[in-house]
Formats: structure tokens, C-alpha cells, sequence
């Protein structure tokens, strides 16, 4: 049985962001770039459904600019067996990444494709609701908790809700996107990021894909949000209860 995992190159999640001066987007030069965190979470549990012996191969796909590589690269030093690199200089949003996925589905043929929840550069949390749709399987979003049953026909996912978990069960193929919870997932050792080095990845460009990409969605601006007021020193708790029921601003 076959994973695929989506893995998108992000802005690590520890830099400060700083939008552009034209406020066309975010500045990505000569910032640390990481695998989006919730593509990592997606990746260990594809990495230990294939160590408990359930599944056979795991496949990390990423689409974007060259050094998708290195991100890719990253994901067979965890553990993947290929990967798969689609380059696009292009910012494609959700719907454009949903066809390229589609397609890659299409041809490989996996019982399962785990996503993130949401890429924590644009918050869309889209990219797997549309791939299901597109393909017509069965989604569980949100996991925090997969069971792939022995006979590999069905999986129950516990999903984090607002009322508390919720539980499904989906018959393969289907998609699944990673909550945080799901899983810690593990670091690359130097032997296994050694061995990456060797591990294949196919190379493919958009064009290859004989796809229909055109954005739908423009960005007009990214700006800031804005700065936080600096804090108020007070003299004494009474100050202080006196702030907070007369004064609108503190709260
Ligand atoms: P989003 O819908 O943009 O929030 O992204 C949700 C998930 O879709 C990510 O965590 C990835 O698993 C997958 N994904 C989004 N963009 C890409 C990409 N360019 N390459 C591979 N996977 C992607």
C-alpha cells in the first residue's frame, strides 16, 4: 500500500515575518525556509503506518521552486522512499496545488494521501478539501488520531472539532490532513540525512502536466498588522481596577 504526503516549503515558523516594502508579499529572501509543520506531522504518520508494516512505500511530493528540493530532501532524511518534485516559479494558491496533487494522484495511484491541516504561510486550509473533492474520496480533516485497519480498506480518523472529537471511518482511498496533535514528529539523523543524498526523486514541470493553471484569486496587499500599543505602568491595584472599569482601552 501506497502513501502520498504533500510537503510545502514555507517560511520557518520561527522567523519574524516582514512584508515587502511594495506590499506585494512577504520577504523570503535570505530568510530560513522549513517544511511547513504540519506537513511534518503528516509525514511521521505516513513514516509510522509504513513501520508498523501497513503500508509499503511513502511518497513525498512538493510543488514549487527548485529549492523545493531541499525541503524534499529533508522528508526522505526522515524516512520517505522518494519523492517527487513539481517546479513552479509561480505563487500558486490552493485550487492550482489541488490539480497538480489530483494529477500526481491520478498516475500513482495511493490508498492514502495525508496533507497538513494548513500551510502556515497562507492559512488556507484548502488544499485537501478540494484534492477530495476533485477526485470524489472520502476527507478527514484535522486528524489528531488515524487507524488504518489490518485489511487496509477502511480508516478511522478522530478529528478535533469544536464540541470535542469526533470520529470517522473512510474506506480507501481517501485523503487525510494533519491537526497537531496528531503526532510529535521526529527529527532527521546525520546517518539518514546521509542516505537521503541517494534516495530518487522525479523531477517534473508544469507544463509536463498538460494542466489547466490560472489563478482565480489575486492578491491586492499583505500589510502588517498593527503595532501593539505599548503597556501602562500602574501605581497601585485600585489604579488598576479603576483602568479596567473606566477606561475602554485597556481591554
Ligand atoms: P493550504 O491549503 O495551503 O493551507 O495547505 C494545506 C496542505 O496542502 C499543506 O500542509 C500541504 O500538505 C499541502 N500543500 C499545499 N501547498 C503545497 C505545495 N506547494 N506542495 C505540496 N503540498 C502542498
Amino acid at each position: 500500500m501506497k502513501i502520498m504526503v504533500g510537503i510545502k516549503r514555507v517560511v520557518d515558523y520561527a522567523v519574524k515575518i516582514r512584508v515587502k516594502g511594495d506590499k506585494t508579499g512577504v520577504v523570503t529572501e535570505n530568510v530560513k525556509m522549513s517544511m511547513n509543520p504540519f506537513c511534518e506531522i503528516a509525514l511521521e504518520e505516513a513514516l509510522r503506518l509504513r513501520e508498523s508494516g501497513l503500508a509499503s512505500e511513502v511518497v513525498a511530493v512538493s510543488v514549487g521552486p527548485s529549492k523545493c528540493l531541499d525541503t524534499l530532501r529533508t522528508a526522505l532524511a526522515m524516512g520517505a522512499d522518494r519523492g517527487i518534485h513539481v517546479h513552479s516559479t509561480s505563487s500558486l494558491f490552493p485550487l492550482s496545488v489541488a490539480k497538480i496533487l489530483t494529477h500526481l494522484v491520478l498516475f500513482e495511484k495511493p490508498s492514502l494521501l495525508f496533507l497538513g491541516k494548513q500551510a502556515i504561510d497562507d492559512d488556507c486550509n484548502q488544499t485537501g478539501q478540494i484534492i477530495a473533492g476533485l477526485l470524489n474520496w472520502p476527507q478527514a480533516t484535522f486528524a489528531s488520531k488515524v487507524l488504518l485497519h489490518k485489511d487496509k480498506q477502511v480508516v478511522t480518523v478522530d478529528r478535533e472539532v469544536d464540541d470535542g472529537i469526533e470520529t470517522l471511518s473512510l474506506n480507501l482511498p481517501a485523503v487525510i490532513t494533519t491537526d497537531l496533535r496528531l503526532n510529535q514528529p521526529r527529527y532527521a539523523t546525520l546517518p539518514n540525512i546521509m542516505k537521503a543524498k541517494s534516495k530518487p526523486v522525479n523531477k517534473f514541470t508544469l507544463e509536463e502536466f498538460n494542466l489547466q493553471i490560472k489563478s482565480d484569486l489575486e492578491i491586492l496587499q499583505v500589510t502588517e498588522p498593527p503595532k501593539r500599543k505599548p503597556g501602562v505602568l500602574v501605581a497601585s491595584v485600585d489604579d488598576l481596577i479603576h483602568k479596567l472599569k473606566h477606561d475602554a482601552n485597556v481591554i
